[in-house]
């Protein structure tokens, strides 16, 4: 599939293309700008300059043997890897976008990638390579890697570019999974997978010439890279970036970035909508002005009807609109979305029975008032692009009544190639036939249900917690703890369920704040102890009807998690089963 984009018909087949035509019609644009420490502009980039780089990366890349080659990018967020992702594009190379390991205890995440996918080659800056280099110098793997540092190219080589032998059908990158239910697999996502994705989200999100990016996600993972860093050169607009440290050091950075730069979309999960509203004071408020936001496009996890309304109503007075929210569901195998909810359209709330939803159906609440759970619509399929949803029965493979809840598949052009080096996951996952034949579907391994033209997201299929034939989502069970102590930490605990005597139980661990002031509750540390587990139980019961097995404290990062900041909760199964878990110690 390829895509004529602009006033001149220019066929564009490849992301390599796309930023050749924008260096040839508008060189001096600019493409990037980097807010070093959130706060200062001092770095940009236009397109003519970032089509040069690309080339002289290229040039050098191909003079090693990179070409078709798997390629890992180390780097931070930054100009940099940016010129460094295209040049690996512009080399025919595959790109694998991952983080520069802090640490060399981080090593056996790169060591898992460089292994996985074969790579033997790694772009990166002198700075990390220095840092990392001795680190790698006798780790198995890790010590044969040709290493190429990009910050030095000497531009002048650009010019001894040549374009590669790639089409639509060539990867683009491999895209790790985040490693939220097992361990990180590479999608292949091709040329023509991106644009697909990147021609939906430019029309759903409703990019025109005054549009304005904002974002501070991770460039290594598919939403950062592609809504972040991609759909504003694929739409001709302007974007500004910070990294997730500066934003989680600082929330109100990316607030404060919209406001200066009239940011018009900038998207991200729903705990950094939470962690604006914990960590912006009533005093920074005055400095935001949020009237040029028209998409706060929020997925890649859970999205809380309760998140969206209160942060409306916290930044309402700054022109912060309900209809900015965009609430969308989307993952790495569908190159990054599947759907989202309509520019303009407030957030579609379904007040459902709880009940009903532990014997999976998804049915309008009636009037018991505790008996109502609120779920967010995440938009419909866009079919004239070519997109289906259908809801499946995992077990039979046969499509859901409209009140069911079943597994979501999807199928069209933005369903990628398959894992790297794993044809049975492969076949699967994106693969798979519905009974009557009808296929193939990508298989998501998330629930749902579909109904008035909504996506409605439960939860995880690997992750759902059957007790007494009942289905709960630990989503929900974890929020319920984290509310019923305030020293226990949001977004840090874990639900799951273990087998003892042949029956199910439920265990939650969940992180204690151990800087929370207990003397000032009038209680020492070894009666908080009993009161946060007494809360607990309670809370559970409460809100749940069901009682807990086992409930494990822990000190502050006890929680497992993913680099993207996901809840590992199987891992945290695992390490609990071990007993190899730091217990918080009144
Ligand atoms: P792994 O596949 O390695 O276990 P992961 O599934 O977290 O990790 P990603 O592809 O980065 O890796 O994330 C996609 C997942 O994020 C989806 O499958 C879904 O579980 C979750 N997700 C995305 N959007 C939403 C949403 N709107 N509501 C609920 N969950 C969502
Ligand atoms: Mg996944």
């Amino acid at each position: 599939m390829s895509q004529t984009m602009t006033s001149t018909t220019v066929e564009v087949n490849t992301i390599v293309d796309l930023l050749q035509l924008r260096a040839r019609e508008n060189p001096c644009s600019t493409a990037y700008t980097f807010l070093r420490y959130g706060e200062a502009a001092n770095e940009s980039v236009s397109y003519f300059e970032l089509d040069t780089r690309a080339r002289a990366i290229a040039s050098v890349l191909r003079q090693k043997g990179g070409e078709g080659r798997q390629v890992l990018l180390l780097y931070p967020s930054g100009i940099d890897y940016m010129a460094a992702y295209f040049g690996c594009l512009y080399a025919g190379a595959i790109a694998i976008p991952a983080y520069p390991p802090h640490s060399q205890r981080a090593l056996p995440r790169i060591q898992a990638i460089v292994d996985d996918a074969s790579a033997s080659i790694v772009l990166t800056t002198s700075t990390i390579a220095d840092k990392v280099q001795q680190w790698t110098e006798n780790v198995a793997g890790l010590e044969r890697l040709t290493w190429l540092t990009t910050d030095a190219v000497d531009v002048s080589i650009a010019d001894a570019w040549i374009a590669p032998d790639i089409d639509g059908d060539s990867l683009a990158f491999l895209q790790y999974t985040s490693g939220s239910t097992s361990s990180p697999k590479g999608v292949m996502v091709s040329h023509t997978n991106l644009l697909h994705n990147l021609s939906m989200l430019h029309d759903q999100l409703g990019i025109t010439s005054d549009s304005v990016g904002v974002s501070w996600l991770p460039i290594f993972h598919d939403m950062g890279l592609i809504a972040g860093m991609l759909l504003p050169l694929y739409g001709n607009v302007p974007s500004v970036f910070m990294t997730p440290a500066d934003f989680l050091q600082r929330p109100l950075r990316w607030l404060q970035a919209i406001t200066d730069y009239k940011g018009t979309f900038s998207c991200a999960p729903n705990f950094a909508y939470e962690l604006c509203m914990r960590r912006i004071g009533e005093s920074d408020l005055a400095s935001l002005d949020l009237s040029s936001w028209t998409v706060a496009l929020n997925g890649a996890e859970p999205i809380r009807a309760e998140t969206l309304h209160r942060f409306t109503q916290m930044f309402a007075g700054r022109g912060f609109r309900s209809t900015t929210f965009m609430p969308g569901f989307g993952l790495a195998e569908n190159t990054l979305m599947v759907c989202c909810e309509q520019l303009d359209n407030a957030p579609y709330i379904k007040n459902i029975s709880q009940s009903a939803l532990e014997e999976n159906l998804v049915i309008a609440a009636g009037a018991a008032i505790d008996d109502v759970q609120q779920l967010v619509g995440c938009g419909g399929a866009v079919r004239e692009k070519g997109v289906d949803i259908v809801i499946v029965n995992p077990e039979t493979f046969q499509a859901c009544n409209v009140d069911e809840v079943g597994e979501i598949w999807v199928s069209g052009p933005s369903v990628t190639r398959g894992y790297w080096q794993r044809p049975e996951e492969t076949a699967q996952t994106m693969q798979a036939h519905l009974a009557t034949g009808e296929g193939p579907f990508l298989r998501t391994g998330d629930l749902g249900a579909y109904q008035n033209g909504q996506l409605f997201v439960t939860g995880r299929l690997k992750d759902l917690i059957i007790l007494g034939g009942r289905n709960y989502y630990p989503q929900d069970i974890e929020k319920t703890v984290e509310l019923s102590h305030p020293a226990l930490r949001p977004g840090c605990s874990a639900a799951f369920s273990i087998e003892h005597e042949q029956e199910e139980r439920l265990v939650v661990m969940v992180e204690v704040d151990h800087r929370y002031n207990f003397a000032k509750d009038g209680l020492s540390e070894h009666a908080a102890r009993q009161e946060i587990l007494k809360n607990i139980r309670r809370s559970i019961a409460d809100y749940h009807d069901l009682s807990v097995y086992k409930v494990a404290l822990l000190r502050i990062n006890g929680i497992h998690k993913t680099s993207s900041g996901k809840v590992q909760r199987r891992s945290c199964r695992a390490a609990f089963l071990r007993n190899d878990f730091k217990e918080w110690r009144a």
